[in-house]
């Protein structure tokens, strides 16, 4: 038997190879490096996937967040809410443009955004709102839009583990002002390298993401506004091009793959399996379960060879980084006890029945040895 890892960008390449050599041999052949007609289609027709008018790509999801909020006016005195249980460039994002990440705690069930939590962390201060679709599974929109709009706040949609995902079947990152999405390999769509996108239905935030990417240039050496250089790579584009027109069938499989894990699971003592709401169509980033002796478990299924992984182990506002927002441990609950407990299993489209199979009775043997 051979190890499981936790994903294989191998047997994805594989699958699709000459798609993918094909793209990378155009941006060679054409030498169109920078920009050019590979970012430009690979722009047309991501925005066509979510159902937007406009995506611009980026060097990074972490720079479609800083970008964005750059965009958007958030700047030094302002604050932004958000959650304590997401990879740190959201909150980078936000402390990067000089603002202050004010936190919410989470649902217990989907470890997203609780939403109702949100009315009373809003101030005179608070310039946008920054819900994250984590693991793959839309925040409740609809409730949160409702709030925002009630108090003229921005929304900015964390959607970096959310491609495809839909909430009451439109496609997230297309609810708020604008979304932020990253192609780091491992992603639902990833590159091989670095990449990101903003994703917007307003023309005036369209045109200020492509001068702040672009040196604060529309015309070459005619800078209006101070930039960054952070473009998405057109041999990154062609890539994401061609992975593309399968992602819909990968993210099929994924769910696929986690009613499978679910419906293994469902019983086993102390395991808890994570729940797709029915607002929700979920793309499985990650399938996270539960279980009280996590470090235990996720040892226990190494030695098998069975690589898992923990998204993520210290909540934001008990990282040396963003201490000094003051907040105490025991300030978001759920969120700490979710640290806690969870443990991401292996999920990548290719993997298959017998591999899902062997990581449950994995989890079965550790359950029984307790
Ligand atoms: C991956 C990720 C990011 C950052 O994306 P990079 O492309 O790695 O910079 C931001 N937010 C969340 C929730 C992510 O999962």
């Amino acid at each position: 038997m051979g190890k499981i890892n936790f994903v294989d960008l191998k047997k994805q390449y594989e699958s699709i190879k000459p798609e993918i050599d094909a793209g990378i041999a155009r941006v060679i052949g054409n030498t169109s490096f920078i920009l050019g007609s590979d970012v430009e289609e690979f722009e047309k027709e991501f925005a066509a996937f979510c159902g937007a008018k406009h995506a611009i790509g980026v060097a990074s999801g972490s720079d479609a967040l800083i970008l964005g909020l750059k965009a958007l006016g958030v700047g030094s005195g302002d604050e932004v809410i958000s959650v304590p249980n997401t990879f740190i460039a959201t909150l980078d994002g936000i402390a990067n443009n000089g603002a202050k990440p004010v936190l919410v705690d989470v649902e217990e069930d989907t470890q997203d955004m609780d939403v109702p939590k949100v009315e009373g962390a809003i101030t005179s201060k608070t310039k946008a709102i920054l819900p994250v679709h984590l693991f793959g599974q839309s925040v409740d929109m609809g409730p949160l839009m409702e709030i925002a709009e009630k108090h003229g706040i921005p929304v900015v949609e964390d959607a970096c583990q959310a491609h495809g995902a839909r909430y009451k079947r439109k496609r997230v990152g297309t609810f708020g002002k604008l979304s932020c999405f990253s192609f780091y390999p491992g992603k639902n769509l990833g590159a091989y390298g670095d990449g990101g996108a903003v994703v917007t239905n307003d023309d005036a935030i369209a045109e200020k993401i492509k001068l702040l990417r672009n040196y604060g240039q529309k015309v070459k050496y005619y800078h209006t506004l101070v930039g960054h250089n952070s473009r998405l790579d057109s041999l990154q584009a062609a890539i994401l091009r061609a992975k593309l027109k399968h992602l819909d069938s990968w993210n099929k499989k994924r769910n696929e793959h986690a009613k499978k894990y679910n419906e293994l699971l469902s019983g086993v003592k102390g395991i808890i399996t994570p729940v797709e709401k029915e607002y929700a169509e979920h793309v499985f980033h990650l399938y996270v379960i539960r279980n009280k002796k996590r470090d235990a478990l996720g040892e226990f299924l190494k030695k098998k060879e069975i690589f898992t992984g923990i998204h993520y182990p210290v909540p934001l506002h008990m990282q040396e980084a963003y201490k000094y927002l003051g907040y105490k441990e025991g300030a978001f609950p759920v969120a700490e006890k979710c640290a806690r407990e969870i443990l991401s299993l292996p999920m990548f489209a290719e993997l298959n029945d017998e591999e899902i199979e062997r990581v449950v009775d994995g989890v079965k043997e550790f359950v029984k040895s307790l």
